[in-house]
């Protein structure tokens, strides 16, 4: 007969398999809430100037031994909270009413990052797992795929894991080792291009070539990655948004990557390239500015990826006030929906500019 452990017991339990998890996912992977699991922790290189992420966080290499126990912490957790609910009568679903039970026994499940990930992944089916930190290849391919193997054998419901990673480590890696990481389960890549320009990427550390960011792109996809690519409108400023549009396109085509998603420029507090705001050494550009940059590196783009503005910050104005944009995840077809994007940038820049700094308030104040 099996024995019926109390409530207590179980959340006793859950506490004891707590784990660690990052601060950063891509939004695109929250929407399916994303099992978050740390192959490394922080960034390996640290110095871009407009990036306030992982500022004074020394980089952690995590060995294979500690990733898998994290792994194996998520399996009994998901088994734990599976036989709780079917002691409530719950026939296994994970709901908001066990949510709500387990809460009333543990309020500090609340706070426990590993417990949260894990409960809403398995609330929204267990299915995509998202790699973290900043840049998860810089793991040696042996160790990446031993993790990966491990994660597909333990949680078999997962049908897709993506990860962030650096254009630079991409370029680095060979092409047999990104086939066999392909091969143990790893499905896509979120990389930071921010820009095509060399000089703009030397201007803000990124620490990347645009021939290494070709090269890292085209290997990701020859080994048959999906690959998400993000850009930073405005990240030139005043004087080097046409370099910046015009590179930035070009080394985007030649990728061709599934995903392009427009990150437009924030300064933030404590970043050098808020300094540079600051001292009037960098200045921004107009909402009609944007446009213009966005309407040339648009122009500019020769490829069959969707294009996507999935971000608080894409918020112009069309001429009835509402937003200029679609703000899904899969964006605009191209080539098909180009000439569409293009117009749609024309409205944007035929509406008045006081039109855009009002959507950018409102947009900015829903997000907070
Ligand atoms: S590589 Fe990415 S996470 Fe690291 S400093 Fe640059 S932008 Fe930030």
């Amino acid at each position: 007969m099996a024995e019926y452990m109390g409530l207590g017991e179980h959340v006793g339990r859950l506490r004891a398999l707590s784990f660690d998890i990052g601060a950063y996912r891509p939004p695109s992977e929250g929407g399916s809430a994303s099992l978050l699991l740390r192959v490394s922790e922080n960034c390996p290189w640290n110095r871009c100037t407009f990036c306030e992420m992982y500022k004074g966080q020394r980089f952690v290499y995590r060995p294979v031994a500690e990733i898998t126990a994290d792994i194996d912490r998520v399996a009994a957790m998901r088994d734990e909270i599976a036989a709780i609910s079917f002691e409530l009568g719950m026939a296994g679903m994970i709901s908001r009413d066990l949510a709500t039970a387990l809460v009333a026994e543990g309020r500090d499940l609340i706070g426990d990052p590993g417990f949260v990930t894990v409960f809403n992944w398995l609330a929204s089916g267990g299915r995509t797992a998202f790699l973290q930190d900043a840049d998860s290849m810089s793991m040696r391919p042996r160790e990446y795929i031993a993790v990966l193997q491990h994660l597909r054998q333990t949680l078999r419901s997962l049908t897709r894991v993506t990860t962030y990673t650096r254009s630079k480590t991409l370029s680095k890696r060979k092409p047999e080792d990104l086939l066999m990481i392909r091969e143990a389960g790893l499905d896509r890549f979120h990389i930071g291009l921010e820009t095509g320009d060399d000089e703009l990427l030397g201007v803000v550390s990124k620490g990347v070539t645009s021939v290494e960011q070709i090269e890292g792109g085209r290997k990701a996809v020859s080994a048959g990655f999906q690959v998400s690519m993000y850009w930073m409108p405005d990240l030139g400023g005043r004087e080097r948004w046409q370099q910046h549009a015009e590179n930035t396109a070009r080394v985007l085509s030649a990728i061709n990557p599934h995903y392009i998603r427009s990150r437009p420029l924030v300064p933030r507090p404590g970043t050098p390239l808020y300094e540079d705001v600051a001292r009037g050494h960098l200045q921004l550009s107009s909402p009609h500015e944007r446009l213009q940059e966005l309407q040339r590196m648009i122009g500019g783009l020769d490829v069959t990826s969707k294009v996507c503005f999935d971000h608080a910050m894409n918020a112009w104005a069309d001429h009835r006030g509402g937003l200029l944009f679609r703000r899904n995840y899969e964006g605009y077809q191209f080539p098909q929906e180009k000439p569409l994007l293009l117009e749609r940038i024309r409205e944007g820049l035929a509406v008045d500019e006081s039109m855009h700094v009002h959507a950018r308030k409102l947009m900015a104040a829903q997000s907070l």
